[in-house]
């Protein structure tokens, strides 16, 4: 951010408002932790914060602090809007486009007269918000708040709550400090929070320690339908809506799943289909090693995007016909 953007932002946060937070539909990790603790830092600045979430996050993520402040738009959609609607700043964070919250909830904000602010690290911003702070180099949109809240003047005030938040987005954005977006940066900014009170092991076993048994018994299935091609350097996991049933699928269980792909030596691009009757749509997830880039393929075959070695989308297809499509896609897509 410029600091002039810097300062007409502190101009604006000078006198108490009512300002609205939004994450992604289906927020992750980061989206949840960005978001909380942006609202408890604006809050402690004296203003009154929404955190106007599209629909709900999972249940692994669900002992973040301050979470049962959160308003579902998908739920509450009246409340939600007269709050959008009270608000003179609007905070977007951790997603590059309006439509990423869902066709409801983007027509509300499309109408909106107000300021908003997009905090994100996705690639191709939208160009909606009066100030974008993008930067698709940056780990998560949790390293991005603290840097914020740096370019502000004010990590005296991260708390242990807003500690606890921002270490679990970067954790989670970073697949525990391994992916290459992690940086020396990224690590100082760790220790900050840590010393602020973020408790490393809690937060850890919270995400990656409780999971149900229904869970681990999905991942042995998705693991027995891995498809493994090596002359594409590609390994693929599917799973049926039949198999989510049989496994009690909650929201949230076939997080991660995608990366064991790129466990296996000399894979450098994974991918899962996961099968929503609901929807009609097969869900896709996106994983790749060094340029391989998921982004491009995501936007350009899948209706999604995100990052270069992290994306998703969905295909319409029933998944059978998904699963054809990007078999057939591979030789294409992998040299290109
Ligand atoms: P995941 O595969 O974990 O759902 O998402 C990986 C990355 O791709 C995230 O950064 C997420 O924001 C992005 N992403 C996932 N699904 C979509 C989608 O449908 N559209 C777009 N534009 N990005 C997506
Ligand atoms: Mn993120």
């Amino acid at each position: 951010m410029t600091a002039e953007q810097i300062s007409e932002i502190k101009s604006l946060l000078a006198n108490p408002r009512t300002i609205s937070i939004i994450p992604h539909r289906n927020p992750d990790g980061d989206a949840l932790g960005s978001t909380l603790a942006l609202k408890l830092y604006l809050e402690q600045l004296g203003h009154t914060v929404h955190l106007i979430s599209p629909n709900l996050y999972p249940d692994f993520l669900s002992w973040l602090p301050h979470q049962e402040e959160i308003i579902l738009f998908c739920e509450q959609q009246q409340k939600a809007t007269q709050c959008l609607q009270d608000s003179s700043m609007v905070f977007t964070l951790d997603f590059n486009d309006l439509s990423r919250t869902g066709e409801a909830m983007q027509q509300v904000l499309a109408d909106l007269d107000t300021t908003f602010v997009m905090i994100d690290h996705h690639q191709a911003p939208a160009d909606y918000a009066r100030f974008t702070y993008s930067d698709v180099n940056c780990s998560s949109t949790c390293e991005m708040v603290f840097n914020f809240l740096e370019f502000l003047g004010d990590t005296h005030l991260i708390t242990e709550d807003m500690a606890t938040c921002l270490y679990t987005g970067i954790m989670t954005d970073t697949g525990s400090f391994r992916f290459s977006s992690t940086t020396s940066r990224t690590h100082k900014i760790i220790a900050r929070l840590i010393d602020a009170g973020a408790n490393n092991t809690a937060i850890h076993n919270a995400i990656y320690d409780s999971s149900s048994s229904n869970r681990m018994q999905l991942l042995g299935v998705a693991l027995s339908n891995m498809k493994i091609l090596p002359a594409y350097k590609t390994a693929y996991i599917s799973l049926s809506q039949e198999e989510l049933d049989q496994n009690n699928f909650k929201k949230g269980d076939t997080e991660g799943f995608v990366n064991y792909g790129l466990a296996i030596k000399g894979i450098i691009f994974a991918a899962i289909f996961i099968e929503n009757k609901e929807e009609n749509i097969v869900k896709i997830s996106l994983r790749s090693k060094g340029d391989f880039d998921v982004n491009q393929i995501a936007r350009k075959h899948f209706q999604g995007g995100g990052h270069i070695n992290a994306a998703g989308g969905k295909s319409d297809l029933p998944l059978s016909e998904t699963l054809e499509k990007f078999e057939q896609l591979l030789p294409q897509l992998t040299h290109e």
